[in-house]
């Protein structure tokens, strides 16, 4: 590409740092006003207006136009400053980016797969410009944070993640595929909005959606490899558990809500082992919420439990699961679903309310995860507090208002001695006594980009759940002792980038000492292979790579 087109290019475009032979050269001398800046004042600039705005819809719009712009310029904002700004490209106003989709639309990202484009999914797939794909972030847009069915607005979340991937993992974004399938929606205010994008039909839930996530699974390792990582997210919890078992062992796939909300979790609770002292094998712990995320946890832990040598049936027996119905036990009149059954214990008595459920059941952590808002009432905190010394409290629901509690409320009705996390973040609190707290945010994006990372690097076939008990470990071990005092289960998010490194490196070691990698040659020292290997934000030169000959005469002799 030269001239114009190339300024055009979000990937190539570098707006006033084309230099002065690059503008010649390129053609494009002239369009551009006469200053050569440099990255760092394009930068400045844009933190300065950001910092200007006050509404995070607004910030969420800028910043994808800035990446509609010059990508590299984009992700240097969004590294700088990822503590403030994660909470714009990802949850939570991701969320409600996703619900206003289709009011404050500038230009599509992402591909867009209907269901009518059955039979063509790979002529799709050659419409997207990249041949070089290495990971697909997919979702059906069922089930949107905790927001619900949000049909093809949900693009905005497989568009955030892989923004994560390469602003928390150096992973190139040309490898990345953003990826929404549009099968209708159940959502009746979208269906009558007229300003709505997707097929205004209700959702397809015949067989002719299961063949069109077979053929869309199919086309991409046919255009892309066997080994191009398929991450599944926000899909209803029924199709998620399905295509999990389905296809893990054919294709190298992951459930991002499954499987890496597993892994953040096990590691907030490794990390509270710390503070507490005591051996994971020793809590019980209780889930608000039966479903996804909560059956992912769930069998994570018994995995940690039993390495410990403990049995798979004693370790499930910590485990307890209430959900839209009440406390999950034997014999109750709700039906539950398979995926549950490791889980059904007999019942404890007469139980009415989450709050009954902490007094009889006693758990030493609490960890919400049912998208349905703030069901950790006072009361439940306070009990929490009762029941422990050090209460472990996780309000994992997103966005921030389906949190099951604030952290203010954590840290107060407990003063100051519960462990908390949240899914989405919250500020630190400070107690009426003046210590203060920094709440952790238990959000998978500490565990996919440096998983992802480390697949993709390794050419891991198949990812195994060990992968995910591994990155959980990893993680729990970078908290140092300081962050620990400072109530933190997770490293700052500041530092997010060498976490996602220095996991990619321990997931990589796992990964080839277990055969399961296939890239070859393995290479010795992962740490600097990986750490050559990360993208960063410089610009590339467009300069022709020009030189003399020595002295050199063509007459004939
Ligand atoms: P899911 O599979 O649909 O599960 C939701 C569960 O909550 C179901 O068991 C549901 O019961 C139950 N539930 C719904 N309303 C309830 C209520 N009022 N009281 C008690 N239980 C209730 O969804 P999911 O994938 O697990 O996600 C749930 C939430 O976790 C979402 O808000 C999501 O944003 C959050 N999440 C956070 C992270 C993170 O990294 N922090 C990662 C993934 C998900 P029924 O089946 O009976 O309706
Ligand atoms: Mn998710």
């Amino acid at each position: 590409e030269k001239g114009k087109p190339l300024m055009l290019n979000p990937r190539t475009n570098k707006g006033m740092a084309f230099s002065l032979q690059e503008r010649q050269i390129l053609g494009i001398h002239g369009l551009l006003p006469p200053k050569v800046e440099t990255q760092d004042i394009q930068a400045m600039r844009f933190q300065k207006n950001l910092k200007k705005m006050t509404d995070p819809l607004q910030k969420y719009i800028y910043l994808m136009g800035i990446q509609e712009r010059n990508e590299r310029l984009f992700y240097r904002v969004l590294m700088e400053d990822i503590d403030e700004l994660m909470p714009i490209v990802y949850t939570p106003t991701v969320g409600l980016a996703c619900t206003q989709y289709g009011h404050i639309f500038r230009r599509p990202k992402g591909l867009f797969i209907s269901i009518r484009d059955r039979g063509h999914i790979r002529s799709i797939l050659d419409n997207w410009p990249e041949t070089n794909v290495a990971a697909v972030v997919v979702t059906d847009g069922e089930r949107i944070l905790g927001l619900g069915d949000l049909g093809v607005y949900g693009m905005g979340i497989p568009v955030g993640k892989l923004c994560l991937y390469t602003a928390c993992a150096g992973i190139r974004p040309e490898k990345c595929l953003p990826v929404v399938i549009d099968v209708g929606t159940d959502n009746e205010t979208l269906l009558e909005d007229p300003l709505y994008m997707g097929l205004y039909q209700k959702r397809d839930r015949s067989q002719a959606y299961d063949d069109l996530i077979d053929e869309f699974m199919e086309a991409v390792v046919d255009k892309y490899g066997q080994d191009t990582l398929i991450q599944f997210e926000d899909f209803g919890n029924h199709n998620a558990f399905r295509f999990l078992r389905k296809y893990r062992e054919k294709y190298c796939t992951f459930n991002d809500d499954i499987q890496g909300t597993a892994s953040v979790a096990l590691a907030g609770l490794l990390a509270a082992q710390r503070v507490v002292g005591k051996p994971i094998t020793e809590h019980r712990v209780l889930f608000l919420g039966a479903g996804e995320a909560a059956l992912g946890i769930a069998n994570l832990i018994v995995m940690a439990m039993m390495e410990t040598g403990m049995t798979q049936d004693e370790a499930r027996k910590k485990i307890w699961m209430f959900d839209k119905y009440g406390l999950i036990a034997k014999g109750r009149q709700q039906e539950t679903d398979g995926n549950q059954e490791a889980f059904l214990h007999d019942s404890p008595g007469n139980i009415q309310s989450f709050l009954d459920a902490v007094n009889t059941i006693k758990p030493t952590a609490i960890i919400g995860v049912a998208g349905a808002g703030p069901l950790f009432t006072h009361d439940v905190i306070k009990a929490m507090g009762n029941l422990n010394e050090r209460p472990i409290i996780f309000a994992l629901s997103n966005p921030t208002n389906k949190a099951e509690c604030t952290a203010e409320d954590a840290y107060t009705l407990t003063d100051g001695r519960c462990l908390f996390a949240s899914g989405s973040p919250f500020g630190p609190v400070t107690l009426s006594d003046g210590r203060v707290f920094t709440p952790g945010q238990g959000n998978n994006a500490y565990i996919f980009p440096g998983v992802a990372l480390a697949v993709i690097l390794s050419g891991v076939r198949h990812i195994s759940d060990t992968v995910f008990l591994e990155a959980a470990k990893t993680l729990a071990e970078q908290l140092t002792d300081k962050e620990l005092e400072e109530g933190r289960l997770y490293p700052p998010l500041s530092n997010i980038r060498e976490v996602s490194v220095q996991m990619a490196v321990k997931v990589m070691e796992y990964v080839y000492a277990k055969g399961m990698a296939f890239r070859y040659p393995e290479p010795v020292d992962k740490n600097n292979f990986i750490r050559a290997t990360v993208w960063n934000t410089s610009y590339d030169s467009f300069l022709p790579d020009t030189y003399d000959w020595p002295d050199v005469s063509f007459m004939p002799k």
